[in-house]
């Protein structure tokens, strides 16, 4: 069975491939994975198969590691480029994740003033006032948008809820610019399907959906670590550089990663 179960609610510090050293906040539970997506790609594995019997830690439990972790990496001299939210799941839907936001900011505003505070995040919980909110005050609002087929997402990102595309990207164009994107880029089958979408035919309407949301960074990837479905495939660096060229010449800032 695949899967990576994070510690919870923090874990590393980390040398991320996009993110420099990045000290992980996780607020699922410990022991399992929730999540409003469940992709055919996720390195945590299917929802199915980690079902967490504990429950998510607090605000207040939260707060008092994140302050023990960034005493302790003061104390080594070690400090980190960012927080990152990320782990286990979604995180904009923890009951608290408004005011989680506002503590983790006070204690990077403490400990590590030049730290960013980053949030990955799947798109699916844009809607709630409190959630948008939120993400304005975080330096890096990172939202997934793998496709703009709504066909493709309900076979690879497979949404667990309601999830209606045009309403996430209405929610996406409203951060007015204060959004990154990330969109993994992947090949090979499920079942009978091709989910190839490093072609045109998905490329260019989510270039034209991108020329409406206006990122500030869009981050393009592939996978990295061994995924649940194991029929799935590398974009190949020709591939992505092809991407990025796209994006390039109509002026984004574009980070790729092989
Ligand atoms: S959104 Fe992220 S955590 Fe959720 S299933 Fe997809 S890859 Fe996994």
């Amino acid at each position: 069975m695949i899967g990576i179960v994070y510690p919870s609610p923090i874990f590393g510090p980390v040398h991320s491939r996009r993110l420099g050293i990045s000290l992980g906040i996780n607020l699922m539970p410990a022991d399992g994975k929730i999540c409003t997506f469940d992709c055919i790609y996720c390195e945590c594995g299917f929802n199915a198969e980690h079902r967490p019997s504990l429950p998510r830690p607090t605000r207040e439990e939260v707060a008092q590691k994140l302050e023990e972790k960034l005493q302790e990496m003061k104390a080594e001299g070690t400090a980190p480029n960012v927080l990152t939210f990320a782990g286990n799941g979604e995180p904009t839907a923890h009951p608290d994740f408004p005011a989680i936001i506002e503590d983790t900011i006070a204690l990077r505003n403490r400990y590590f003033p030049e730290a960013k505070v980053s949030v990955l995040s799947n798109a699916t919980r844009l809607l709630k006032p409190e959630v948008h909110a939120a993400l304005m005050k975080v330096d890096n609002n990172i939202q997934k948008l793998d496709t703009v087929s709504g066909d493709y997402i309900s076979l690879v990102d497979r949404p667990t809820g309601a999830y209606d595309l045009n309403q996430v990207l209405s929610a996406l164009e409203i951060f007015d610019g204060h959004v990154i994107i990330q969109t993994m880029f992947l090949k090979g089958k499920v079942g009978e399907h091709d989910v190839d979408n490093t072609g045109d035919k998905f490329v260019l309407p989510w270039l034209a959906a991108l020329r409406r949301i206006r990122p500030s960074r869009i981050m393009i990837y592939t996978i990295d670590r061994p995924t649940p479905d194991t029929a799935l495939l590398k974009a190949t660096p020709e591939e992505l550089d092809r991407i990025a060229e796209l994006l390039r010449a109509e002026g984004f800032d574009v980070e790729v990663a092989y």
